[in-house]
């Protein structure tokens, strides 16, 4: 439902409006970016926390 990922090292809510932007970047990216941080920038799984 309001599922908010947050960045793990600040806190700061990710924007995620800009993963369907920036998916697939690169031919070699295997890593999914869940959201990203306004200071950190693309986060992956390992650096967001999802509010619960
Ligand atoms: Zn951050």
């Amino acid at each position: 439902m309001g599922e908010t990922p947050r960045c793990r090292l600040c806190g700061s809510d990710l924007t995620t409006g800009l993963v369907a932007t920036g998916r697939r970047v690169g031919c070699c990216n295997a890593t999914p970016i869940v959201g990203t941080c306004p200071e950190h920038g693309p986060l992956g799984p390992h650096h967001v926390v999802e509010s619960e």
